[in-house]
């Protein structure tokens, strides 16, 4: 494999900046740039120790920058081959200008995620720690951090190959019945087939109950405000970023007219799908159309409806009523402070079903409630995520999906008495399906998908 070079750390001000280099060459590639003020020449470098000394361009004998460097031998490193970084001063120029004479001097430009996917192909990661990789960078809360750690520390993986275990003990089995098919074996298999089988999917059901969760947790809760003109959206989102820590991504969530804003509840990463409607008054519909304010409303995966208590319910009311009716959402009976025109048992009447909040948000009244009633949803009596493996990411989700469908096929084998050789193809099919989840039955193609949503550098 060729040596590959990238700058690892973002790019604007910064104190330092960091260029990054994997591979055979790198070591001779970085002595042919480098210029120590205490050794002669990099190789002579302690391995894992920092060397002070310039990186300079070999063509004009110009000096870039003053570095410190640090040679990391194989196979001890993350992509577990030869690494050398260079400590260079932060900001866009003097990275750029150390991975320009990288590059001139025979590395090549990383592509994003490829030295985590070396990690990967040289058995450092298996594939679901690889992609924890990119959910810690991306990690929008605390807990969605904690999240992406267990499975880069292999929760996820282990789970995963307990479950493969049992599949690979059942495949042994059913490879002996068929070599030895004397009747008393069979009987016994078939009992212990389906005994595992039963196990098999128990384990694979516990994995799945965590994906709406763990996706939650990976992308965001998203989260639409719905409510006719006047009736206090504005002041509600407003609130709400004012009362919880607005998380800051670099991933810009403007399309044009939607933004979006990421508050943090309690670790839980609310997406706000604001149009841009919401904050200059004009409604959803209005702002995006009847067809994209369905759509958005569609992907949602909460509703909160606020209603204005003062006022009389309209039409635009009862539209928002039967959205409300669909989906998953919370009700705000706003602008109590005012003399009522209805109440909360009337609107109740018509969603008798929902959770209904009376508020007055221009004073702060009902936020709070509105938040604890977000976070007991979320959690919705199930315990506390932590340290248990969590399933986070869709493919992981279509994975397990897949081979839950196969037990199934297993499970009515053997309670119809299929032939053993028709039941072990679906017991192998599952127990590939779980393999591509840690990467050790994945496609070329599906490794070039999931490493290029890296960044590069990393
Ligand atoms: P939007 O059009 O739905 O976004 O509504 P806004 O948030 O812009 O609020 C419309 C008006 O209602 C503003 O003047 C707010 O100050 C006022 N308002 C919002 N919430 C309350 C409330 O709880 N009580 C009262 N009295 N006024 C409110
Ligand atoms: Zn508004």
């Amino acid at each position: 494999m060729d040596t590959i070079a990238a700058i690892s750390t973002a790019m604007g001000e910064a104190g330092i900046g960091i260029v990054r280099m994997s591979g055979k060459e790198s070591l001779s590639i970085a002595s042919s740039v480098f210029k120590g003020k205490t050794i002669e020449n990099l190789k002579e470098a302690v391995n894992r120790r920092l060397t002070y000394g310039q990186i300079y361009d070999p063509e004009d004998e110009t000096v870039v920058d003053e570095v410190l460097i640090v040679y990391m031998k194989k196979p001890q490193t993350y992509t577990r081959e030869d690494i050398v970084e260079i400590y260079c001063h932060g900001g866009v120029i003097a990275v750029k200008k150390i991975l320009e004479i990288l590059l001139k001097n025979g590395a090549r430009l990383a592509e994003p995620g490829e030295f985590t996917k070396r990690a990967f192909l040289n058995g450092r990661l298996d594939l679901s720690q690889a992609e924890a990789v990119i959910d810690l960078i991306k990690a929008k809360t605390d807990k969605s951090y904690s999240v992406s750690l267990n499975q880069l520390e292999g929760s996820l993986s282990i789970k995963v190959n307990e479950i493969r275990n049992i599949l690979l003990n059942m495949l042994a089995h059913i490879e002996v019945s068929i070599d030895f098919p004397e009747e008393d074996v069979e009987e016994v298999t078939y009992d212990e087939l389906l005994k595992d089988s039963q196990k098999v999917l128990e384990e694979i059901d516990k994995l799945l109950s965590t994906a709406e969760r763990g996706k939650i947790l990976r992308e965001g809760l998203n989260t639409v405000i719905l409510g006719k003109p006047n009736v206090g959206k504005s002041s509600l989102l407003n609130a709400i970023l004012r009362e919880n820590r607005a998380i800051v991504t670099d991933i810009p969530g403007t399309t044009r007219d939607i933004i979006e804003e990421y508050v943090n509840i309690e670790g839980i990463p609310l997406k706000i799908i604001d149009t841009a409607g919401i904050r200059d008054t004009e409604d959803l519909v209005e702002k995006l159309g009847v067809d994209r304010a369905k759509n958005v409303v569609e992907k949602a995966d909460l509703i909160i409806a606020v209603f204005d208590a003062s006022r009389s319910l309209t039409k635009e009311d009862e539209d928002i009523i039967n959205i409300v009716k669909e989906k998953r959402s919370i009700v705000l009976l706003n602008k109590t402070d005012l003399p009522n025109e209805y109440d909360v048992e009337e609107l109740s009447n018509y969603i008798p079903d929902k959770k209904i909040i009376s508020t007055s948000i221009a004073n702060g009244e009902g936020i709070e409630e509105l938040e604890k009633t977000i976070v007991d949803m979320f959690y919705s009596g199930e315990v506390e995520l932590s340290g248990e493996a969590i399933v986070t990411n869709m493919r992981h989700t279509d994975m397990l999906n897949r081979a839950r469908k196969n037990i199934i096929d297993v499970i009515s084998g053997i309670e119809m008495n299929v032939p053993l050789d028709c039941i072990e193809v679906d017991v192998k099919n599952c127990w590939n399906y779980l393999g591509e989840i840690s990467g050790e039955t994945v496609s070329e193609d599906i490794l070039d998908k999931i490493f290029s949503e890296f960044c590069i550098g990393k």
